[in-house]
C-alpha cells in the first residue's frame, strides 16, 4: 500500500482519538507515534484490524479519579486530585508508577499509561500497564506533610489495587520515602503484608537493584545499540539531564563503563563539569537530592563549575545524550544542536523526552535512537522481579538481579532489531519497540475475546 494511504489512515484514526480525548495533548502525541508504526503492520495482519485492537488499546480499561484532602503543617486544609489509570490487563496485573508533580493532568497520565502497556510487554514479564499520581508537589513540603498526603491518597487508592490487580511504583516525585508512607497506609487498611507496591525498602520486601534499574538499563541499552556499530560506552562523553533517581544511576553506570558524564540538571537549570561527575561527586549529588532535597546549583558552588540557569544541557558537546528528567525536554532545535556537535546516540531514561520534531531530526541523521519505551524499561522490569521475589518470599542477590536486568535489556534490544531492522541493516528502534510490544498484548486480547 502507498505511504500516503497509510498517512490518511493515521490521520483518520488520530481525528477520532483527538475528538474522544479532547485537550489531552501528551496522550495524542504518544498515540500518534505508535499509530504511525502500527497501522502499516496492522494492515498486513488483518486479524488485529478486525478485532479493533489498536482502538481498544487506546482506551483505558478503567480510570479512577478522586479527591485527596489533607492538612498541612499550618493546620490548613489542602485539596489535590488523585488518579489511577488502569490501561490494559491483557498480559498481567496493571503495573506502572505514580507521579506527584504540580503539572500532572489526566492526559499526562494517560500518555504514560499507554506507553507503559507496550513497555511492560517488551520486558517479557507478565505485567499489564497502568499509571497514576497527583498534582501534589512534594517540593518544599515537610516529611510530615508528605506522609499525611500519602496516607490520604492511599485511603482511596487501596480499594482499587492489590498484588494480583494493580501494583503501583514510583515515578517523578515518588521515591523511597513516598513508597514507604503509601505502603504503611495500605498495610494498615488491608491488614495484609503483600507486594502491592514496588520500589519498597530492602528490609520490607524491596528488591536489590530496583533503585538503580532504570538508569542502569538506559545505559545498558545504549551499550547494546553501540555494539551494533562495533563500539561501546568506553571513552564516550555523555550529557545527562535531571538529577533524580534515573539521572543518578545513569551517571553511575555510564561512569562504571568508562564514559564521562559532564552535565546534570533540575527544573532550575544545568551544571557543566568538563572533568566529569565521578563517584565522589555523584555521592554529593545523591545526598543533595535524596536527603537534603536541595537544588543542583549547589553542585556548581561546591565544585566551582558553571551553572546555566533556566537552560537544558543539550548545547554541550557530547557523544551520547541520556535524557533522564521529563517529557518533551529535547525540541527540534536542541536535537539539531546535539547532532551538529557530534552526538550519535540518544538513549531515553525519561518517558517521551524528545518531541516528534526532535525524533525526525534523529531519524534523518541516522543516529542510534533508543526510545524511552525500550531504553527505560529496566525500571519496570526489576519491579516485575520484585513482584516475583515477593510471591516467592525470597530475596535475590545484587548480582542475580543485575544479571537478569542485563539479559532483559539485551532481549528488548533483540526484539527491536527483530521487528525494526531496515533493508540496509540499520535499526528503526521506534518501529521495532512498538511492534514487538504490541504483538504480545494484541495476541492476548484476541485470545480473551471482546472485553
Ligand atoms: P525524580 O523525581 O527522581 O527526578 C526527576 C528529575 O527531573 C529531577 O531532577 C527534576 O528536577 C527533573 N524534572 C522533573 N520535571 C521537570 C520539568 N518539568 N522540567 C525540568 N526538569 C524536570 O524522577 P525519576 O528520576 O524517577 O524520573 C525521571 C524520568 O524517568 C521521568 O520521565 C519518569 O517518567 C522516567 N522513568 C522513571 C522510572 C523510575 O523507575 N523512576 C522508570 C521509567 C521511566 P526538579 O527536582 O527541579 O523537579
Amino acid at each position: 500500500m502507498a505511504n500516503n494511504a497509510y498517512d490518511q489512515m493515521v490521520n483518520d484514526f488520530m481525528a477520532k482519538i483527538i475528538a474522544k480525548n479532547q485537550g489531552e495533548v501528551e496522550f495524542h502525541q504518544a498515540v500518534l507515534e505508535v499509530a504511525e508504526t502500527l497501522i502499516p503492520f496492522i494492515e498486513e495482519n488483518p486479524k488485529y484490524k478486525a478485532a479493533k485492537i489498536l482502538e481498544r488499546i487506546a482506551e483505558p480499561e478503567r480510570v479512577i479519579l478522586f479527591r485527596v484532602a489533607w492538612v498541612d503543617d499550618k493546620g490548613e486544609v489542602q485539596i489535590n486530585k488523585g488518579y489511577r489509570i488502569e490501561m490494559n490487563s491483557a498480559i498481567g496485573p496493571y503495573k506502572g508508577g505514580l507521579r506527584f508533580h504540580p503539572t500532572v493532568t489526566l492526559g499526562m497520565l494517560k500518555f504514560l499509561a499507554f506507553e507503559q502497556v507496550l513497555k511492560n510487554s517488551l520486558t517479557t514479564l507478565p505485567m499489564g500497564g497502568g499509571k497514576g499520581g497527583s498534582d501534589f508537589d512534594p517540593k518544599g513540603k515537610s516529611d510530615n506533610e508528605v506522609m499525611r498526603f500519602c496516607q490520604s491518597f492511599m485511603t482511596e487508592l487501596f480499594r482499587h489495587i492489590g498484588p494480583n490487580t494493580d501494583v503501583p511504583a514510583g515515578d517523578i516525585g515518588v521515591g523511597g520515602r513516598e513508597i514507604g508512607f503509601l505502603f504503611g497506609q495500605y498495610k494498615r487498611l488491608r491488614n495484609e503484608f503483600t507486594g502491592v507496591l514496588t520500589g519498597k525498602g530492602r528490609e520490607w520486601g524491596g528488591s536489590l537493584i530496583r533503585p538503580e534499574a532504570t538508569g542502569y538499563g538506559e545505559v545498558y541499552f545504549a551499550e547494546e545499540m553501540l555494539k551494533t556499530r562495533g563500539d561501546s560506552m568506553k571513552g564516550k562523553i555523555c550529557t545527562v539531564s535531571g538529577s533524580g533517581n534515573v539521572a543518578q544511576y545513569a551517571t553511575q553506570k555510564a561512569t562504571m563503563l568508562g564514559a564521562k558524564v559532564v552535565t546534570l540538571s533540575d527544573s532550575g537549570g544545568f551544571i557543566y563539569d568538563p572533568d566529569g561527575i565521578d563517584a565522589d561527586k555523584l555521592a554529593f549529588v545523591m545526598h543533595l537530592k535524596n536527603v537534603k532535597r536541595g537544588r543542583i546549583t549547589e553542585y556548581a558552588e561546591k565544585y566551582g563549575v558553571e551553572y546555566f540557569p533556566g537552560l537544558r544541557p543539550w548545547g554541550i558537546k557530547c557523544d551520547v545524550a541520556l535524557p533522564s528528567a521529563t517529557q518533551n525536554e529535547i525540541n527540534e532545535e536542541e536535537a539539531k544542536t546535539l547532532i551538529a556537535n557530534g552526538c550519535f546516540v540518544v538513549s531515553e531514561g525519561a518517558n517521551m523526552p524528545s518531541t516528534p520534531e526532535a525524533i525526525a531530526v534523529y531519524q534523518d541523521a541516522e543516529i542510534l535512537y533508543g526510545l524511552g519505551k525500550a531504553a527505560n524499561a529496566g525500571g519496570v522490569a526489576v519491579s516485575g522481579l520484585e513482584m516475583s521475589q515477593n510471591s516467592l518470599r525470597l530475596s535475590w542477590t545484587r548480582e542475580e538481579v543485575d544479571g537478569r536486568l542485563q539479559v532483559i535489556m539485551k532481549d528488548i534490544h533483540a526484539a527491536c532489531v527483530k521487528y525494526g531492522k531496515r533493508d540496509d541493516g540499520s535499526v528503526d528502534y521506534i518501529k521495532g519497540a512498538n511492534i514487538a510490544g504490541f504483538v504480545k498484548v494484541a495476541d492476548a486480547m484476541l485470545a480473551q475475546g471482546v472485553v
